[in-house]
């Protein structure tokens, strides 16, 4: 997993001018925080700030005024017959982990979207998931480790995903931005505005990408919840 963490940053550093970061007296990620994921020599990582300036807009109009997005029901396009298990390849030691898809497979399998799409947000979101391995997990119970560097400040947390809903939510942090309409999800939720879930929904991506500090001082969350 780092090495891809790595490999992402380098290209990013490709794309970005150099110098971006660490400017307007914001520290650079890393420096807030012991816990830095990938401080093996990685370059600090800044993501788009034209992207990320959306991003924050888009939540402040989310919370603002949530009766204006509505849900719409879309197709569904769920795997008719789930596989039994899925298999987990570790990256690290090379074995062979069989997951049952009730448990952790749909995780398994969503591996490869979740690195591209944490690749795209603006801001850095590594994850680490080695206790999906029979080895390396030492008996730790599966799941993966999400590690936020909050979009304002760079300092690091964590949170874990282990459960099919948790993996379902986590899709909510790759919606595109400005945010115009929701797919409600055939069965899931009603069509129509639904305020009380649009904030909702706003206040799991703004406390997943940014920290709680900066969270009220972005105007994404009352101040003191
Ligand atoms: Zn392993
Ligand atoms: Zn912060």
């Amino acid at each position: 997993m780092k090495r891809i963490g790595r490999l992402v940053a380098t290209m990013l550093m490709g794309v970005l001018p150099a110098g971006g970061q660490a400017q307007e007296g914001i520290l650079p990620p890393g420096e807030t925080s012991g816990t830095r994921s990938g401080a093996d020599g990685a370059p600090s990582w800044k993501g788009d700030p034209e992207k990320r300036k959306a991003l924050i807009e888009s939540l402040r109009a989310l919370r603002r005024e949530p009766e204006k997005v509505e849900f719409h029901s879309a197709m569904c396009y769920k795997i008719a017959r789930p596989p039994e298990s899925v298999s987990y390849t570790c990256k690290v030691c090379g074995t062979v982990t069989e997951h049952p898809w009730a448990g952790v497979g749909q995780i398994v399998e969503g591996l490869p979207y979740l690195e591209r799409s944490l690749s795209e947000l603006p801001v850095r979101i590594t994850f680490d998931a080695s206790s999906l391995c029979s080895t390396c997990g030492n008996g730790r119970p599966p799941g993966i480790e999400m590690t936020t560097e909050c979009g304002e400040c760079g300092k690091a947390f964590r949170w874990n995903v282990s459960t099919r809903e948790e993996e379902d939510r986590l899709r909510l942090l790759f919606l595109r931005h400005p945010i115009t309409s929701f797919d409600a999800g055939p069965g899931k939720w009603k069509d129509g505005p639904d305020p009380d879930r649009v904030k909702e929904i706003a206040e799991y991506i703004s406390s997943h990408m940014f920290c709680e500090t900066c969270c009220p001082i972005l105007g994404l969350k009352e101040a003191g919840r």
